[in-house]
């Protein structure tokens, strides 16, 4: 439970008195004691109070802590006795807007705490760590001088004309380099994007394979309703799961197949087409105890130009895919015999999108990725289109003019993600995503 405000150290007294001629009003800046909270001359819990003098505190204001019993009737208690002493509740995310508003942090400092606390993967956290610590801040900053310099100098030329403004880099150089730099951020935007929505992975194959048996082995649940009747998943299902630390969006596709007769049956297969189509990576499950049927076929020849690994179901029933009648698309692929009944493979086909994931990855370079909201990505689209447009102005004499406006769009669009020219609604659409309390 945190109190944050002037009146902070003062109620937490009110509440944890302590030793007479000692209240936390007194204690020095980053106390930890501890203290019975009492309120109505009851007794509510024995806990630990912590003092944080603002500027010292993340709010950037006097706060105080009170470290409780985690069942939630004592914080009802601990928030009602608060709310009696002056107190209200705060608003989502309104203890990181404080840090924002008193200048403890960038905004894209702020929208990274937010990103902590709903990380779903290790690589995404790491992210979001960085980034809380001001890593996107000090990109976009960067780019954001690089504008403002060349605005400056874009308008002191309209002004003075006839002044010699001295022989520096022409300005078209100037802008060039900004696209230049401004790519590269839109690059490390869209490999945060790949790490934050996670590699698309897409199960299919004939029904009865044992798509759905893996499905529920990877994810190690019993997500998908597996039964001996052919096409009991009728549609696509898919859930989110971190891999070995990488966020993956696994699909269990209905068996595509064209037995489908039913309206439901055919819309359902047009859904893991879909997914097929969609998926970074393919895992096709085939039933290894039969040999290869019209169905396999049908399904291998939509795989193609898919990176994919073909899992050899039933192995506990023995083998018996002829090897003569692999379906060509899927000769090339890597091959994992399976029991999704007894678990045998299912290690490696994780080990599998793991690497596959990372072969992905490596192809960028990993470190610089950032990620970003839904409104800090468009900012940075925005800042793109405008740098563009004065890239293909400035190839032509005369148009300072139409150059600045570009450029000061840019730049007000970079200033949205740091916080400079982000208005009260924009705040407003950014803090509410928080939780409360944060
Ligand atoms: P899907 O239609 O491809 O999703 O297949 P399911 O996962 O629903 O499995 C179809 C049937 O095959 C079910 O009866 C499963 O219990 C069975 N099955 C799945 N994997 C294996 C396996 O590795 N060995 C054996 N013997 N049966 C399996």
């Amino acid at each position: 439970m945190r109190l944050s405000g002037p009146r902070a150290l003062e109620i937490a007294g009110l509440l944890a008195p302590g030793p007479p001629r000692d209240p936390p009003v007194r204690w020095k800046s980053h106390t930890l004691r501890r203290a019975v909270i009492r309120s109505g001359g009851r007794e509510i819990d024995d806990a630990l109070v912590a003092v944080m003098r603002g500027p010292r505190s993340y709010t950037g204001e006097d706060m105080a802590e009170f470290h409780c019993h985690g069942n939630p009737l004592v914080l009802a208690r601990v928030v009602e006795a608060c709310v009696r002493e002056g107190a209200r509740p705060a608003l989502p995310g309104e203890f990181t807007r404080r840090a924002f508003l008193n200048g403890k942090m960038d905004l894209s400092q702020a929208e990274a705490v937010a990103r902590i606390i709903e990380a779903s993967s290790d690589r995404v956290l790491d992210l979001a760590r960085r980034q809380a610590e001001g890593e996107l801040g000090r990109r976009v900053e960067k780019l954001r001088e690089a504008l403002i310099g060349l605005l400056a100098e874009v308008e002191a030329r309209l002004e003075f004309p006839e002044e010699d403004l001295g022989e520096g880099e022409p300005v078209a150089g100037r802008i060039a380099l900004a696209a230049g730099e401004w790519r590269a951020l839109a690059a490390a935007q869209a490999e945060g994007a790949r790490a934050d929505c996670g590699l698309r992975v897409a199960i299919v194959g004939k029904p009865n394979a044992g798509k759905s048996s893996i499905f529920n082995r990877l994810l190690g649940a019993d997500r998908a309703l597996v039964t001996a009747d052919r096409g009991t998943t009728r549609d696509a299902i898919q859930e989110e799961s971190a891999l070995g630390g990488i966020k993956v969006r696994l699909t269990d596709t209905a068996g595509i197949c064209d037995d489908h007769a039913d309206a439901a049956g055919k819309a359902s297969v047009e859904r893991s087409v879909a997914a097929l189509k969609e998926a970074e990576l393919l895992i096709f499950v085939a039933d290894g105890s039969k040999p290869w049927s019209i169905e396999d076929h049908a399904i291998a020849r939509m795989t193609r130009g898919k990176i994919g690994l073909l899992v050899l179901n039933k192995k506990d029933l023995g083998l018996a895919l002829d090897q003569a009648g692999y379906p060509a698309e899927l000769a090339g692929w890597k091959r994992i015999a399976a029991s999704a009944k007894e678990g045998q493979g299912m290690d490696e086909i994780k080990r599998h999108i793991i690497d596959e994931y990372q072969t992905l990855t490596d192809k960028v370079d990993g470190d610089s990725a950032i990620i970003c909201s839904v409104q800090q990505a468009d900012a940075i689209r925005r800042c793109g289109e405008a740098i563009n447009e004065a890239v293909v102005l400035s190839s032509t004499e005369g148009l300072e003019e139409l150059i600045a406006h570009e450029l000061r769009i840019a730049w007000e669009a970079l200033g949205e993600i740091t916080g400079e020219s982000a208005g009260s609604e924009l705040l407003d659409k950014i803090f509410s995503r928080f939780c409360i309390g944060k």
